[in-house]
């Protein structure tokens, strides 16, 4: 197995839809972001330890959330939840210029030399603090993509997208929640649950209290 087959795999059974997401995946080596101990699992189709009690997700979570997030050429995204920095990559290889935050310093570090094999890392930024409430500075955002389980939708992350924007966020428990995927119309908020999902908790402000 290798990236290539992962990727190959991933559009056969349709988690992967679109050139765009493609292409992206095939530009970025998901072992270039797995944790050297988990090299040979690196293209299994499964999330994988990354230290500090997180996870890099499974590749076909990735893709399912990258295709809802309907990305487009130059889109600035803000990404809550940078861990190792796979996901951010992708984004960027997609097109994207891509505003990530991380909480846990020494992830923030390791995702900063993961990226340093990525072909788009020039157009990632990477930020360290609590992203729950968004990053104020940068904003309005063409989408925000939140990959860790938020009790509820941030209300500063409705503010900071913007009008026609879409945001992609799990919601609900700290182990399971469902995916919403939200749209930000002129007259309110289009949201639509995807299906069930499961990741690490959310923390922080707007975040699970008790995580
Ligand atoms: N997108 C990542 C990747 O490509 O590897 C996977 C992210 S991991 C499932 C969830 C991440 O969210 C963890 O690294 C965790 O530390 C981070 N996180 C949780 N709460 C956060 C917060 N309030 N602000 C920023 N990051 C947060």
């Amino acid at each position: 197995m290798n990236n290539e087959h992962m990727v190959e795999t991933l559009a056969m059974y349709g988690y992967i839809k679109s050139e765009r997401i493609k292409e992206a995946f095939l530009k970025v080596d998901r072992a270039n972001f797995v944790p050297e101990e988990y090299r040979d699992k690196a293209y299994f189709d499964d999330p994988l330890p990354i230290g500090h009690a997180q996870t890099i997700s499974a590749p076909s979570m990735v893709a399912i959330m990258l295709e809802l997030l309907e990305l487009f050429e130059g889109a600035k995204v803000l990404e809550i939840g940078t861990g190792s920095g796979y996901n951010a990559c992708l984004m960027a290889c997609a097109g994207a210029e891509v505003y990530t935050i991380e909480r846990i310093p020494a992830l923030r570090d390791m995702a900063k030399k993961n990226m340093e094999k990525c072909p788009c890392r020039s157009k990632v930024r990477i930020l360290l603090g609590d992203g729950s409430g968004g990053y104020e500075a940068e904003a309005p955002y063409d989408r925000i993509i939140v990959t860790c389980g938020a009790p509820d939708v941030p209300s500063p992350l409705i503010e900071q997208l913007k009008i026609g924007g879409i945001m992609v966020i799990p919601i609900g428990g700290t182990f399971f929640q469902e995916l919403y995927v939200i749209k930000k119309e002129r007259n309110g908020l289009k949201k639509r649950v995807w299906g069930d999902v499961a990741f690490v908790p959310m923390v922080g402000k707007y975040g699970h209290r008790w995580a």
